[in-house]
């Protein structure tokens, strides 16, 4: 019993009520399948695009180092806790984003939730005005969270439309204030891809500093898997822990940008350093990622096909062009029928609906993963057309 129990329960039988109680569920997974309550299913809900969490040079690797160098870090980085190891995987990480330097964060939502207000401080510290900060609507919530950390208020420009960022910025020229754009270089809801290029010209002319999410891209997008934004962003950022197939984050960029962010970052400073078993598994993934141009083309041409099927039979996958094909079904209800359901058919997806994503707007997001080959394709493509008729 705790003090708070009774607001507690009341609170959560508000959201029973409007039906946004969420609940643990513990799966396992068997044999390229996953199982939760006893039902086996497709999974087509969770963000290990290359299959590499199962991938033996990461399971090695990251047993290795634990074995070898102790299950914990001990301390904090700028304490005792950075070990050659940590230095080995940033210098690997910059190189593979082409950038001067990189450093790891615990987490991507612990980089965007500390990093955003360590860089608004630079510019009240260097020009005594707020940052101006322009997000695209639609970016992820650790991003929000971060500014509103930093207490700035976010100028958001319709998500991709960059007209409508240009028509802001041109608005602020007057203000004082560093300038900062901030964009996904993938949308984890819509699976569209931002104008990286266009984005930098922008940036250019307006003298803001760019900062790309690649959360999704990382591994799957651009020249070798290294993501859609290298030589382009100020600062890239993106996770370990999907594509990547382990846990933790990065940011690249210059040398400057790091050692500020290892100096002025609190989820860096007073967060303890990654264990080497994670390392082991970034280590690896590094390695094995650059080889994976087979399995990237065959996962963009398998989200091409279904994309295909699914619009064929009048479906709409909003502007979606990578690895998440987000399926449009508009009633949050009928979206979680429709879910429900095809966990019956054998398909493990996730009904996203508002608050994540505009009203009207809900869907099925069908992230796709290497292993899935043509015929599951096609039975996952049959099946959501199916019930989408079905559930009406
Ligand atoms: C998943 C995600 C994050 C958070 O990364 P974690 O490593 O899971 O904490 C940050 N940004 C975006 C766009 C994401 O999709």
């Amino acid at each position: 019993m705790s003090l708070f129990d009774s607001h507690f329960t009341a609170t959560l039988r508000e959201r029973e009520t409007a039906g946004t109680r969420r609940t643990l569920r513990p799966v396992v997974r068997q044999g390229g399948m996953i199982v939760r309550d006893g039902r086996r299913m497709l999974d087509v809900s969770s963000n290990d695009y290359l299959g590499l969490a199962d991938h033996p040079l990461l399971r090695e690797r990251a047993a290795d180092w634990a074995l070898r160098f102790g299950t914990g870090a001990r301390a904090s980085r700028l304490v005792s806790g950075t070990l050659d190891l940590h230095r080995q995987v940033e210098t690997k990480m910059a190189a593979f984003k082409g950038c001067e330097d990189a450093i790891l964060f615990a987490s991507g939502w612990q980089t965007n939730a500390s990093v955003m207000p360590a860089l608004c401080a630079l510019s009240v510290a260097r020009t005594g005005a707020p940052m101006l900060v322009f997000s695209d609507r639609l970016n992820h919530a650790s991003l929000h969270h971060g500014c509103a950390a930093a207490g700035v208020r976010q100028i958001r420009f319709r998500h991709n439309d960059l007209s409508h960022l240009e028509n802001l910025l041109d608005r602020e020229t007057e203000k004082p204030g560093l300038r900062m754009i901030v964009t996904e270089s993938v949308f984890s809801m819509d699976g569209d891809r931002a104008d990286i290029p266009a984005l930098r010209a922008l940036a250019d002319r307006a003298g803001a500093f760019l900062y790309i999410d690649e959360a999704h891209a990382t591994g799957v997008l651009g020249p070798k898997g290294r993501g859609l934004s290298c030589g382009m962003a100020d600062l890239t950022m993106g996770t370990c822990s999907k594509a990547l197939g382990g846990m933790g984050a990065y940011v690249a960029g210059s040398q400057a940008l790091c050692d500020y962010l290892a100096n002025h970052a609190s989820g860096f400073i007073y967060s303890t350093a990654l264990p080497p078993a994670v390392l082991g598994a970034i280590d690896a993934a590094l390695d094995v990622v650059p080889g994976l141009d087979a399995e990237r083309v065959r996962l963009l041409g398998q989200a091409e096909r279904l994309r295909t099927m699914l619009h064929g039979a009048g479906l709409a996958t909003a502007d979606s062009t990578t690895q998440i094909v987000p399926v449009l079904i508009g009633e949050s209800e009928r979206a979680m029928t429709v879910a429900a359901r095809l966990e019956d058919a054998g398909f493990l997806t996730v009904a996203i609906r508002p608050p994540t994503v505009p009203a009207g707007t809900a869907r099925l997001r069908l992230a796709l993963h290497a292993g899935l080959d043509d015929a599951a394709i096609d039975r996952l493509g049959q099946a959501v057309i199916a019930l989408t008729r079905d559930v009406a």
